[in-house]
């Protein structure tokens, strides 16, 4: 079977905090991310370190000093997008109290039904498992180093200030759908460990990932396309996934950008609004 999250002690009042809970139930006192915890595991961090190294061993040895390359850029540049469609951006944008609402809250609320494909019908149980208890306060990203985002999501892309979600935002191998059809992933068996990273270690994570995809003739302009690409359809888009716990505003965002052909009647009145936020509104 199995074995479940265990909870840990709380730093001020003594007492158990359950893993899946982001603040104390006995003394109150907030500021825990759940999948921070679950990602910082001490199991799951020494399974990362194993699937680097084991990366680190078996690359072309010509291709280390572009691997350090990537790891550098990844871990220092790297940022998270979020894509949708213009006219929910603009929502965002619009209003200084308006929140980004994930599918679970979007659906609780009433204002949007699940579309009935793969995608939505799989994500309630992917999710717990990933989330367990607590997946109704996960956004998910992608994570760029070109502040684009996947096209299958829409034709505008999001990109979030690190400093806004660092504390409380995780990496993921892929799409996690697509990793539990993948795998083959029985509902009730523990999920693999070493997929997940803490925001300070996604370069570690894109090493243990992509490592045998690098080549010597490889540049850093290589680099944005080597951890995302567009694949013809969803399951065959190839990023790294970004979990953040917790609400995102205008406020969390860096800048947006519109794909190249993207053909939208309000860019003027978007602009205005991004204007009132200090965001830039750039084009790919
Ligand atoms: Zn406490």
């Amino acid at each position: 079977m199995a074995s479940i999250a265990s909870s840990s002690p709380c730093d001020e009042c003594g007492f158990d905090i359950p893993a899946s809970s982001d603040r104390c139930p006995h003394c109150g006192r907030p500021s825990l991310f759940p999948n921070v915890t679950a990602a910082k595991r001490p199991m799951e961090q020494a399974a990362l370190e194993q699937r680097y190294q084991t990366a680190l061993q078996n690359v072309d040895p010509a291709c280390l000093p572009i691997l350090d390359k990537f790891e550098k850029s990844v871990a220092d540049q790297s940022e998270a997008v979020i894509t949708r469609y213009v006219s929910e951006v603009y929502t965002l944008a619009a209003n200084d109290c308006a929140l980004y609402g994930n599918f679970y809250q979007l659906v609780g609320a009433g204002v949007r039904l699940p579309a009935e494909n793969f995608w939505d019908a799989m994500r309630g149980v992917v999710d717990e498992k990933l989330f367990t208890h607590y997946k109704e306060n996960i956004r998910f990203a992608a994570l760029t180093m070109n502040r684009r985002g996947i096209g299958h999501y829409g034709d505008c892309h999001v990109t979030l200030k690190n400093g806004m979600i660092a504390h409380r935002a995780t990496a993921f191998e892929e799409n996690s759908i697509v990793f539990m059809d993948r795998r083959k992933e029985f509902l009730t068996a523990e999920l693999p460990a070493g997929y997940r990273a803490i925001w300070q270690d996604r370069g570690k994570l894109a090493v243990a990932k992509l490592a045998s995809k690098l080549s010597q003739t490889m540049t850093e302009a290589d680099f944005p396309s080597l951890l995302m690409n567009d694949g013809a359809e969803p399951e065959d888009d190839q990023f790294v996934e970004v979990h953040i716990y917790g609400s995102i505003s205008i406020r969390t965002v860096e800048e947006i950008s519109l794909s190249s052909g993207s053909k939208t009647i309000r860019l003027k009145a978007l602009k205005e609004k991004l204007d009132k936020f200090g965001i830039r509104l750039k084009r790919h």
